[in-house]
């Protein structure tokens, strides 16, 4: 299937790691130019010398994207750049672990902000440039929002939220034929999910007993496999797809937990 997303842009937050460095690469496999967003300068240059030697056009933008300022200046040097926007794709996040019990009033709005304030920031630093594209939305939020997880209120608030928004977004810019939609995973190995795992006593015991309950196949969902959804999505094969929420997670939420 020829997604027709050659040469289009694509600015991934968080993406030169995990669901988010895999967006990056199946991105610039479609011929697109990724532009990833991160924190940590080692990766970002590390993914971006691997694509320059496969000869693919990307970007890296050192940023952390819980200051809107630095949001607002990394969208400016897309637009410098590129001089165009064709998706943006919301992904930075982190599990921080802030619960109603072991949390406080201060950490919970700290977690909420930091998980959840880049996403209204880029989009509304985008909205211009996505209006001359028609461009699209993909907001990449967590089962936790729809099943909660049990000691991570700011995380979980974070998650629900990016779904109200992608509904909120995709009324508001139907006028501007720029859609909005959710990708939500459950289960997927990538280092903030290992850094999670090794928070129990017993991450190997805990990661069988979760993929015990994963429906489809008994299996972590890969990285690549949520990014193939984002590249859909993305892409003018979805354009009649919007404020859409996609679970992409072997049947974790919503399949009979009693199946065997
Ligand atoms: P990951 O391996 O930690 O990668 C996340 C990336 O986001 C990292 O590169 C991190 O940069 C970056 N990042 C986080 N906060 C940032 C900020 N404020 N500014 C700039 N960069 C920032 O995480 P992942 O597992 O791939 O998760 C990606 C998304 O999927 C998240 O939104 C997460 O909630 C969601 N998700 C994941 C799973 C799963 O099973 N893995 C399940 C449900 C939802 P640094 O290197 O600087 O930290």
């Amino acid at each position: 299937m020829d997604l027709k997303l050659k040469n289009k842009v694509i600015i991934v937050t968080g993406g030169t790691k995990g669901i988010g460095e895999a967006i990056s690469r199946e991105v610039a496999n479609e011929g697109a130019v990724p532009v990833f967003i991160g924190r940590n300068k080692e990766n970002g240059a590390l993914l971006l010398n691997d694509l320059k030697k496969q000869h693919k056009e990307a970007h890296y933008i050192q940023a952390n994207l819980n200051d809107t300022k630095s949001c607002k200046k990394a969208v400016k040097e897309v637009i410098k750049k590129y001089g165009r926007i064709d998706g943006l794709v919301n992904n930075a996040g982190k599990n921080d672990s802030i619960g109603l019990e072991s949390g406080s009033p201060e950490t919970f709005s700290k977690s909420i902000s930091n998980n959840l304030n880049h996403y209204y920031d880029m989009a509304h630093f985008c909205l211009d440039a996505l209006k001359k594209t028609k461009g699209s939305i993909i907001n990449i939020s967590s089962k936790t929002a729809i099943t909660g997880q049990g000691g991570t209120s700011g995380y979980a608030a974070a998650k629900g939220a990016q779904l109200a928004l992608t509904r909120e977004w995709a009324v508001e810019l139907l006028k501007y034929e720029i859609r909005v939609n959710a990708v939500i995973p459950a289960e997927v190995m990538t280092p903030l999910y290992e850094n999670w795992l090794n928070s129990f006593s017993n991450p190997k015991e805990k990661l069988n007993a979760i993929v015990e309950k994963i429906p489809l196949g008994k299996r972590m969902t890969t990285k690549e496999e949520i990014a193939s959804m984002v590249l859909f999505l993305l892409s003018e094969k979805a354009n009649h797809i919007t404020g859409q929420h996609l679970f992409v997670d072997g049947g974790y939420t919503h399949l009979d937990r009693g199946l065997s």
